[in-house]
């Protein structure tokens, strides 16, 4: 048997400031750093409570706080590792438009990339407080599908893998849009990485 391993903080795939104008190095290194780091000692701490109360360490323990904090936590810690790789330096890695398998999907369930990127973005705006926006495929009906979620996991479809995902959380993008989120949001699509979202999306097409 393999040894159990600690949930690690993976480097940035690029330099904190690659992103910029559209998020600044001074936002990736916190976000990174602080908040990515938060989650993954979260999820550790989460773990080995559960291992502590198996092993009969810990009396009085409540299993709703419990699992409630590991998914919290685990989750924040994958939806950042997506996260990361899903953008790129614009010009280079990021923004333009999808090609391959991925602009097909879009041009046969949207009619092209400019009515996706419009319905898209209504949903990217509509959600309230801190989550996500995240774009699936569904092997099952062989379509894109696509939710917002709140927090890291309310909303958060089952079982489908992630093509490409967007962190609404305020320290996102607060330090740079302060509270014109929308601005953010419209920045973002010019750090997209679709080379890394077709790479997802190839995963998993029969
Ligand atoms: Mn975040």
């Amino acid at each position: 048997m393999s040894a159990l391993k600690k949930y690690e903080l993976p480097p940035l795939p690029y330099k904190n400031d690659a992103l910029e104008p559209h998020i600044s190095a001074q936002i990736m290194e916190l976000h990174h750093d602080f908040h990515h780091k938060g989650y993954v000692t979260g999820a550790n701490a989460a773990v080995e409570k559960i291992e502590k109360v198996v092993k009969g360490e810990v009396s009085g323990y409540d299993w709703a706080g419990i699992v409630r904090n590991l998914v919290f936590n685990l989750n924040g810690h994958r939806l950042h590792n997506v996260f990361w790789n899903n953008m790129g330096p614009a010009g280079s890695k990021g923004g333009g438009k999808p090609g391959g398998k991925l602009a097909d999907l879009i041009n046969l369930q949207f009619g092209s990339f400019d009515k996706f990127k419009q319905i898209y973005s209504e949903l990217m705006k509509s959600l309230t407080g801190s989550g996500w926006t995240i774009l699936y495929y569904d092997e099952e009906s062989g379509k894109l599908t696509f939710t917002t979620v709140e927090n890291h996991f309310i909303n958060h479809i089952v079982d489908l893998p992630v093509v490409l995902l967007l962190d609404e959380w305020e320290h996102a993008y607060y330090l740079q849009y302060k509270s014109n989120r929308n601005a953010y949001l419209d920045a973002w699509w010019n750090v997209v990485n679709w080379d890394d979202a077709e790479k997802r999306l190839q995963r998993h097409l029969r």
